[in-house]
């Protein structure tokens, strides 16, 4: 991986910078200086590159359609004959079907049958759908007054893409209308950049793997599910490197192991100020890393850095345990960084105001997120409301919920009624 700026040098040059009240916004604006895009690229085919982002402007090696043709079932004419003043009867002297050129002569006082998609012959430039037509006899057709303008159901030729045109740019996500417009181009290869290789491990010595007897005191590891649900969802490779107990040993030996095969490792617990302190000491021991109290709810303690070994450096993000602390640090903070990393072009989020149909108390200077139900009201406007209990250990709350409120950091209270943004929270 190539040298990236030191983390002294990013925060000497961000107003607002405390690391013991860190903004969102300068947090966020940190993670932007600090990530760097990867360079390598693989050719996929068309299906695998679902979900993968483009290396390289994609040019279309032609017009898209290459070909004026129809967009409906109908007759096509010389559109010039149409006019307002009396239906226009003509001679039907042919039929062009889609896929099979139709190569006769149409003249003056003529037209054909034509199908969707068929070529249109050269001088034909209008369609009239079939249903608005009174067929007088098989080769004699009327076209009503005033349904159709000369130039009408026609798709003109590279209305979609000009040869030459980029019809993917470099960053863009291949979602599946993408791989649509791909295949369109005939093309059976993409370049697209390589997929991000993501170590997880959660911490702490109450936390059970699946399979293992409960026991008091003990938690079932839920960060894990959730946070290579969110992984996957991006496109990321994931390595599960599974529970770690509160030992320092076994840390060290799991952030080198980490550090070895991924380009970033995402943690869950053992940052908090209360947490065994080993956790941010083997973790500064092995690389560069700060230790942040962003202000923000749910959400606080997070860990950023780089794991250094045999000259290779991982970014680390040590998030809070609590679930819910957990999941919507990585949805504010680590998914818009991975996704920087990933060449994706920065994208807009998927943020919507609604009115807020509860009172939301906020304290000042920090930014809260609050889960959301939101829907429309009677008067098709957007509303919002909490799914109730906030607490941050609380999950279920986070799968009733479709989206984030967020009061940022200088946001007052707000009172019924008011509008607020909230994150859209994606399937
Ligand atoms: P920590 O951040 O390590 O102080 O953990 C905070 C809280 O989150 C504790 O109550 C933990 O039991 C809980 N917790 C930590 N890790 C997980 C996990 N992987 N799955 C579920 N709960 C967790
Ligand atoms: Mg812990």
């Amino acid at each position: 991986m190539s040298t990236s700026p030191s983390l002294l040098d990013i925060a000497a040059n961000l107003s607002g910078y405390n690391p013991e009240d860190l903004p969102a916004q300068v947090a966020l604006d940190f993670l932007t200086e600090l990530v760097e895009p990867i360079t390598e690229t693989e050719e996929v085919s068309i299906f695998a590159s679902l979900g993968r982002v483009i290396a390289s402007d994609v040019i279309s090696p032609f017009d898209v359609p290459p070909h004026d043709n129809s967009a409906m079932d109908g007759f096509a004419l010389n559109g010039s004959q149409l006019n307002h003043a009396q239906p226009l009867t003509l001679k039907v002297v042919g039929t062009a079907l889609a896929g099979k050129v139709w190569d006769g002569e149409v003249k003056q006082g003529e037209c054909i049958r034509i199908m969707t998609g068929a070529l249109l012959p050269f001088g034909l430039d209008t369609v009239v759908p079939h249903e608005f037509c009174e067929l007088l006899s098989p080769n004699l057709v009327r076209l009503p007054l005033g349904k159709t303008k000369a130039g009408d159901n026609r798709r003109l030729r590279a209305e979609d893409l000009r040869q030459g045109a980029a019809a993917l740019k470099k960053g863009s996500l291949v979602t599946p209308a993408a791989a649509g417009l791909l295949a369109s181009l005939g093309l059976p290869h993409v370049r697209v950049f390589r997929r991000l290789k993501v170590a997880y491990f959660s911490t702490g010595n109450e936390i059970l793997s699946i399979g293992q007897p409960q026991r008091e005191g003990a938690v079932y590891d839920s960060n894990r599910y959730t946070v290579m649900g969110l992984l996957q969802q991006l496109g990321c490779e994931t390595i599960d490197m599974g529970v770690v107990p509160d030992h320092p040993q076994m840390l060290e030996q799991t952030l080198i192991k980490a550090a070895l095969s991924a380009d970033v490792i995402v943690t869950s617990g053992g940052v908090s100020a209360g947490d065994a302190d080993f956790t941010q000491a083997m973790m500064k021991k092995l690389g560069d890393v700060v230790f942040w109290k962003i202000a923000m709810r749910p959400g606080r303690p997070m860990a950023v850095g780089h794991i250094t070994q045999s000259h290779r450096k991982a970014l680390l993000f040590g998030l809070p345990g609590n679930p819910v602390a957990f999941m919507v640090s990585f949805l504010v903070f680590i998914q818009p960084a991975l996704r920087q990393m990933m060449g994706s072009q920065k994208m807009p989020s998927p943020m919507v105001r609604a009115k807020t149909q509860e009172v939301l108390r906020k304290k000042a200077g920090r930014t809260e997120y609050l889960r959301g139900i939101v829907s429309k009201n009677a008067e098709g406007e957007l509303q919002v409301r909490t799914t109730g209990n906030q607490g941050s250990g609380v999950l279920s709350s986070m799968v009733q919920a479709n989206g984030l409120i967020v009061l940022s950091h200088n946001h007052p209270s707000a009172q019924i009624g008011d509008w607020v943004d909230v994150i859209l929270l994606s399937l």
